[in-house]
């Protein structure tokens, strides 16, 4: 009988083997609910869900392409949504999708700490679940977690604050300029974990020109919590750079420096900027960072106006993550290269980080158009 049974697994092996043999390039064929062992199933009836959180931002609009054409290319279905950075939006998007019956999730969540209702509703499903970009907070079922050395993001940003200064020389040399330069500080949103890594990454490089007086955050707004913007808004931040410009700068001294983790944010505040008089021959733009390269904010930099921005590639990204979810539904193991950082306060999820560059009107050219990753016509 137990011989039996072995021969008939043996055939069903065989067969599976077969069926996979035969499905052609790329659209292989995958063990179903996330490599449960069940019978293969072939791409083209997987549906991968992608939830992405706006389309006000150019870099979701980019992440979500890319993650539908490289998954399409595999063979599989996508199901993409956009959220319009509204939690509940993206929460009903992502139970629907539950109930559809779709395989895999990957998420760039709004509000990291919102969905672990949904993921648990995932898991009972035999759903497995990728994070994208964004940590997924306080769930045990998120699987994994593709992004870039977001702490690095944050030195980077802080580092191209501080050579723009003309405190740092371009090989990264301390200059010996002794300030005090005044400058101000902001953060992405409370909710997303990789606000807080970003700014803790730009603090580790700030904080000991701060404390020898080189730099003076003149508004005293140094706490993240003081001074996030929630939803990474660039009205709020233009809002609040309104505020300081009104308030601690009205004794008429001078910005020369803003610290800006995303490069929307970057557009409000310059925004700010120019409507009490910067951005002249004789009142330049203080120094103003950014994240993301989006062509608004290279353009600008071009212009002279946003100093720096760093340069993630969502195609790389998109790369890993449909590199991930397709090992996964083939009951492989998904290549990751850190397994520490990432702790979404229930679990250390296993990561794969990618790295960022600094942007300046210095090497746009090199690294942004000859790279492919816009045309010159794109930043004309
Ligand atoms: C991303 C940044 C982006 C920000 C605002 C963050 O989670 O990592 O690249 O600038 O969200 O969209």
């Amino acid at each position: 009988m137990r011989i039996k049974n072995v021969a008939a697994a043996a055939a069903a092996l065989t067969l599976t083997l077969a069926l996979a043999a035969c499905s052609g390039s790329g659209a292989g064929t995958t063990p179903s609910a996330a490599g449960s062992g069940a019978a293969a199933v072939p791409a083209a009836d997987i549906t991968i869900g992608v939830a992405m959180p706006t389309k006000t931002s150019e870099r979701w609009i980019n992440d979500g392409n890319g993650v539908k054409s490289q998954l399409e290319a595999l063979g599989y279905k996508v199901d993409l949504q956009y959220a319009d950075n509204d939690i509940p939006t993206q929460v009903n998007q992502i139970e629907t999708m539950i109930t559809k019956g779709e395989k895999l999730l990957i998420i760039a969540s709004i509000d990291g700490t919102a969905l672990s209702t949904q993921l648990q509703e995932a898991h009972t499903n035999g759903i497995a679940v990728i994070a994208y970009d964004r940590l997924i907070m306080n769930s045990p079922n998120v699987d994994y977690y593709a992004t870039f050395d977001n702490f690095k993001v944050g030195v980077q940003q802080a580092t191209s604050l501080l050579t723009g200064l003309g405190i740092l020389d371009a090989s990264g040399k301390d200059t010996g300029k002794t300030g005090p330069l005044n400058i101000e500080l902001f953060a992405g949103s409370p909710d997303d974990n990789n606000a807080p890594f970003f700014f803790k990454g730009a603090m580790s490089i700030l904080q000991p020109y701060i404390d020898k007086k080189v730099l003076v955050v003149k508004s005293g707004q140094t706490d993240f919590q003081k001074v996030a913007i929630l939803r990474w808004d660039p009205a709020t931040a233009q809002s609040r750079m309104e505020n300081l410009l009104t308030s601690t700068y009205a004794d008429g001294s001078k910005v020369a420096g803003v610290l800006s983790p995303y490069d929307g944010l970057s557009i409000g505040i310059l925004g700010a900027l120019k409507g009490v008089g910067y951005g002249t021959a004789s009142q330049p733009y203080p120094i103003v960072t950014g994240q993301d390269a989006e062509a608004a904010s290279v353009k600008s930099i071009i212009a002279g106006e946003q100093y720096s921005t760093i340069y993630k590639d969502t195609r790389e990204l998109a790369k890993v993550t449909v590199a991930m979810a397709d090992a996964i539904l083939k009951g492989k193991t998904p290549q990751t290269n850190d397994t520490t950082t990432y702790n979404n306060g229930v679990k250390v999820v296993p990561s794969y980080l990618l790295e960022s560059q600094i942007i300046t009107k210095d090497n746009y050219k090199k690294i942004l158009i000859d790279g492919g990753y816009y045309t010159a016509a794109d930043l004309a």
